[in-house]
């Protein structure tokens, strides 16, 4: 059994080992650094690099490397050994200050988007000791925002670290209006992370898992999550024992994770780690990632981290969990005082205004070819951004909006003036699955992130979008103190809830009613990427990174740049890879067994057998091949069409208006015709193998 005290955070170079290794001055001024953000000087950098080798080599590391997030969104990393040669042949082990603080990897191979022209490759790394250095497969891992060199940032890190200094900057000031002076704010995560296993050998027997991360065909299993049995239900024999080594490794690193259980979907699972502060639990979470990957084989089992590996079952999702922390108080724990209840209140109008005035931006930053397969289907939120309260909530919210008493379900009805703020319980009671966006008594969960999304786009969006409104806010109140300030701030929030309540909604969001109420309250309703990214170059989008100095101009267009064509890329390799399967796979297995099929009528005729089964078999695949062979053709001119056309927005929309639909159509052609042929025949491991496994 595993000594959790003793292996937790035993690979991690923490506050814990910082203490132990350091010199106090050094670990005082290191800790400056860390808590309050001051830069790192060069003396400090080079005790602390000499103290971390020694550390990591204690434990095994021979080599170190600045970890960092390319626009790609998956993590990068070059590993340099500790080795110092000397001239007499022998060799010391060494690590500066330097190579700690900054590096130099060849960026020419990762996208910029025009940001660096790739003759002038360079591009540069920069610890973020905000997030702890760790040891990963015997590499000193040193986590690190990437740059161009004038600066440009080249990652996701980089915008996220900048818009968690915008909100906290903000809140601060919106803080002093309340009269508490914080140190820090700091915005918090806990990713709730979705993913399939299935057994290696059916993941291995098919193409389009091993280059697509999903099944581009496949007729429905005969048994699907109807009968809810797997949410909760015991967890398998190969996945516990996956499940044990993925805790102890994630453990190991310091990731807090606490939650694993079966997902509704057969073979599906879920993952959550207790919350920290953003930067460090999209670090955390793509070391998670990372870890289910590539251990899920020592255990004979495939992890999928797709959005959508499989059509008509649910898809994946990672639920981003998202508050405020100032010191050990959570800004969205509602209080238990008036004074409490009003900066909660004015919080809560802040992430309300935030989310209506840039919901397409968040819809945005949770764009994916992948993730357009899964919004709006089999239980998972819509692409129309809407905001759930709750009943008790909700009802404070409505009565704010009309200018009238609040009736609480436990406290009668309560007046909202000036100091007399209802001290209203958390409802947890109604948990409403079907937000896109849900209060959850004490944070909100953004539910839109597919389970492959790299979460600083989304928590940049949010920071900096709830940024604006704290400011907007305290640049109004400023100056007011005492009953006044009250006054004031009541009269904000009503001011503001109704210009915003439209994206408050607490009903069913999966229902089509849904979305002709949300058309007619002007939400938008962007269904695929191409649709949805646009929002990421609006003028206003623009005007609120350069406003709080997250990304300017350029940045932005290379990030869109960027989006546009690893949304293109990938939707090509999948219509490539179905146009292989069914030319080399599907339909020379199908003819075979109609071509053997008809054989057997033709010999059982000969005996005057009975042969309308064979023969309404033949004729149906027949019929099915020739519809296949249409679809197909349909397919690859659309698709030939669309790799004719230059990177560009016209390009996305061709991929989205015209292939994903031709691919449609070719999958249910060949779909149908599984049912008809035999399993003997059928090339490859069907949902019904896949998903139900021993
Ligand atoms: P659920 O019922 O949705 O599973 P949990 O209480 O298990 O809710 O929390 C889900 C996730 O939310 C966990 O990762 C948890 O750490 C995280 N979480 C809890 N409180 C906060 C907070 N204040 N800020 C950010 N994330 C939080
Ligand atoms: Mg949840």
């Amino acid at each position: 059994m595993t000594d959790i005290p003793k292996i937790y955070g035993s690979m991690v170079f923490n506050e814990h080992t910082m203490r132990e290794r350091l010199p106090s001055g050094t670990y005082k001024s290191l800790l400056k650094t860390l808590h309050d953000g001051e830069p790192l000087n060069e003396e400090v950098a080079n005790v602390v690099a000499r103290a971390m080798k020694e550390w990591a080599i204690e434990k095994g590391a021979t080599h170190y490397t600045h970890w960092f997030q390319p626009l790609s969104g998956v993590t990068s990393e070059k590993h340099d050994s500790f080795l110092d040669p000397c001239e007499d042949g022998t060799a010391i082990t060494s690590f500066s200050g330097k190579e700690l603080i900054q590096g130099e990897p060849d960026a020419s191979s990762f996208p910029n988007g025009g940001l660096r022209a790739t003759f002038e490759a360079r591009g540069y790394t920069a610890w973020d000791p905000t997030s702890y250095a760790f040891i990963k497969d015997e590499v000193l891992c040193i986590p690190t925002a990437f740059c161009s060199y004038n600066g440009d940032a080249l990652d996701k890190k980089t915008p996220l670290l900048r818009s968690m200094a915008a909100i906290e900057e903000q809140a601060k000031r919106v803080l002093t209006l309340f009269g508490d002076v914080e140190q820090r704010v700091l915005s918090t995560m806990g990713a709730e992370q979705e993913f399939f296993l299935i057994s290696e050998r059916d993941y291995s027997a098919r193409e389009d898992l091993v280059l697509c991360g999903r099944t581009l065909f496949g007729a429905a299993p005969c048994k699907g999550q109807e009968l809810e049995e797997h949410d909760f239900g015991a967890i398998r024999p190969a996945v516990n024992t996956f499940m044990k080594e993925l805790d102890d490794e994630l453990w190991a690193l310091g990731i807090p994770a606490r939650t694993k259980h079966n997902e509704v979907a057969p073979a599906q699972h879920e993952l959550a780690p207790i919350y920290t502060t953003t930067n460090r639990a999209v670090d955390e979470n793509l070391l998670t990632m990372e870890k289910m990957r590539l251990l899920a084989s020592h255990h004979g089992l495939a992890c999928l981290l797709h959005e959508k590996p499989f059509e008509g079952i649910n898809g994946s999702g990672k639920h981003n969990n998202w508050s405020l922390a100032a010191g050990s108080k959570n800004l969205l724990d509602p209080g238990d005082n008036p004074m409490d209840n009003l900066r909660f209140l004015v919080f809560l109008t802040c992430i309300i205004e935030a989310v209506d005035e840039y919901q397409e931006l968040l819809r945005m930053s949770v764009a994916s070819a992948g993730n357009d397969r899964r919004l709006g289907a089999h239980e998972a939120p819509p692409a129309i951004v809407s905001i759930f309260l709750g009943d008790e909530l909700g009802a404070l919210v409505d009565a704010l909006v009309a200018d009238r008493e609040f009736e609480s379900a436990q406290k009668g009805a309560m007046d909202l003036g000036v100091a007399v703020l209802p001290n209203f319980p958390k409802d947890n009671t109604d948990r409403n699955r079907t937000s896109p966006f849900a209060f959850t008594g004490n944070k909100f969960e953004f539910r839109m992130p597919g389970s492959n999304v790299n979460l600083s786009d989304c928590n940049m969006i949010l920071n900096t979008a709830v940024a604006k409104s704290l400011k907007s806010f305290a640049d109004a109140l400023e100056g007011k103190e005492g009953e006044e300030f009250e006054a004031a701030a009541i009269d904000y929030i009503k001011k503001s809830l109704r210009a915003h309540q439209r994206i408050i909604f607490n009903g069913n969001g999966y229902s089509q009613e849904w979305q002709e109420e949300a058309a007619r309250r002007g939400l938008a309703n962007n269904v695929d990427t191409a649709e949805a990214l646009p929002a990421l170059v609006a003028p206003k989008a623009i005007a609120l990174f350069e406003e709080f100095g997250i990304l300017h101009e350029a940045e932005v267009r290379s990030r869109y740049d960027i989006k546009l064509e690893k949304y293109c890329k990938l939707l090509n390799i999948e219509a490539r890879v179905m146009e292989r399967m069914v030319h080399r796979t599907y339909l020379p297995a199908i003819t075979r067994f109609a071509s053997d099929m008809a054989g057997h009528a033709y010999r059982m005729a000969e005996l005057a057998a009975d042969t309308s089964f064979q023969r309404e078999v033949v004729d149906r695949l027949a019929d099915g091949i020739r519809r296949a062979n249409v679809a197909l053709k349909d397919l690859e001119d659309k698709h030939r069409h669309a790799e004719s056309m230059p990177a560009s927005q016209e390009k996305a929309d061709w991929y989205a208006k015209q292939v994903c639909p031709a691919m449609d159509e070719l999958r249910l052609a060949i779909d149908a015709l599984e049912a008809d042929t035999s399993r003997d025949y059928w090339p490859v491991p069907s949902y019904n193998n896949i998903l139900f496994y021993a």
